[in-house]
């Protein structure tokens, strides 16, 4: 059985651990906590072992502590790195490569330039199947992850009759559990978002996507605006919307007001940290304009990346063919059936 080590037990941290522990193809080391809070207790109690840096033992002396996260390296097969954006690669070059550990990092990295984790920024709906023998890859951040789920499909059907994709990213302030960070009321425009670029890792550069971000007040997920040009007239909604009817990971919704009411659906039916893992078309939005569609969806920043890690992990350490890891990722996180259960309650009214 391969054995996995998640560093950083922050929200992707817990996330991932949550639903991998589940997984009975893999056994999990434990996790590495860097500050000594109630999290601690809180891995130990949800029967996890904690790890903590070598320097850094002395701070935990009041917790039940495993070990160092180097002794917890030395016996996994894998690590997942789920530390703040910019520490992966610190933890790469200081911790993992001495070490010769395979690595999973997260979106704040970055896959360009000197700080770059690796040269590839995975996106298992256009590129599974070039994790094969990587020791190093980069899972997409969550609007990343979730433009995917939108232009490899569009790519796929119609590829020469597309001229260009116009997406203005509305992200979320924080998340939801994140209650020590303040919501702060104004919108912030992001100079030079990496989001465009990131994707162009995984979609091919030459894909003529044009972004733009801000960031705006809320904890409930991001919403993207995008307009897809082609070369005459463009499809109506109706096929847009038939096009991911079979999609995994994307849901169709007619009556969602806002983002909240996706949240709180998932909260309702009891879904999994009030994720749901996916990004949801708002139908309602979707307009054909002579040679462009508008379309709006809104995307799951905390949820949507955690089924992702479980695809990369698979591609990584067995090389599974994409339709068994899809399988297997299904029968932990249950995505068809939430997807379901999202359409039928926020479904078209006659
Ligand atoms: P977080 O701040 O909630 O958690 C990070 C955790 O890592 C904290 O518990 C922190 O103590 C710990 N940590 C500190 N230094 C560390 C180190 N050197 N090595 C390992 N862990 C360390 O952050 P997060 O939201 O879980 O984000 C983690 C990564 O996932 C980032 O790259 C982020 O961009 C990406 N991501 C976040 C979201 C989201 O919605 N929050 C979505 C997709 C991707």
């Amino acid at each position: 059985m391969k054995k996995i080590f998640v560093n950083g037990y922050g929200t992707i941290g817990t996330r991932i651990i949550a639903f991998i522990k589940d997984d009975p193809e893999v056994e999990i080391v434990g996790v590495g906590k860097y500050s000594p809070d109630e999290k601690v207790n809180h891995a130990i109690s949800h029967g996890l072992d904690v790890y903590v840096s070598e320097q850094k033992l002395d701070d935990f002396k009041d917790y039940k502590i495993a070990g160092s996260i180097e002794s917890a390296l030395d016996k996994s097969d894998l690590v997942i790195d789920a530390s703040p954006g910019g520490h992966g690669f610190l933890n790469k070059k200081n911790l993992y490569e001495p070490k010769g550990i395979i690595a999973i990092y997260q979106g704040g990295e970055t896959v360009y330039g000197e700080k770059a984790v690796s040269d590839l920024l995975f996106n298992s709906r256009a590129n599974y199947v070039e994790a094969f023998g990587k020791k190093h890859v980069m899972q997409g951040s969550c609007n990343v992850t979730g433009m995917g789920r939108i232009l490899q499909p569009l790519k796929e059907k119609y590829a020469e009759q597309l001229v260009r994709f116009d997406v203005t990213l509305i992200r979320r302030w924080v998340d939801i559990e994140q209650t020590d960070k303040q919501v702060k009321d104004t919108i912030e425009m992001t100079e030079h978002p990496h989001h465009g670029d990131d994707v162009k890792a995984y979609m091919g550069k030459e894909t003529p996507l044009f972004l733009r971000a801000i960031k705006v007040p809320t904890r409930q997920m991001h919403l993207h605006i995008m307009d897809i040009r082609f070369k005459d007239t463009a499809p109506n909604p109706s096929e847009i919307h038939e096009l991911f009817t079979n999609e995994n990971g994307v849901a169709t919704l007619w009556t969602a007001k806002g983002t909240k009411d996706v949240r709180d659906f998932a909260d309702t039916m009891k879904f999994s940290f009030k994720d749901t893992n996916m990004i949801h078309i708002h139908a309602n939005m979707t307009t054909t304009l002579g040679d462009t569609i508008q379309m709006m969806y809104s995307d799951d920043q905390t949820g949507i990346v955690i089924p992702e890690n479980h695809m990369l992990l698979q591609a990584m350490l067995f090389q599974k063919s994409y339709e068994e890891a899809l399988k297997h990722t299904e029968s932990l996180f249950h995505m068809k059936e939430k997807k379901t259960k999202l359409e039928e309650h926020f479904a078209k009214k006659d």
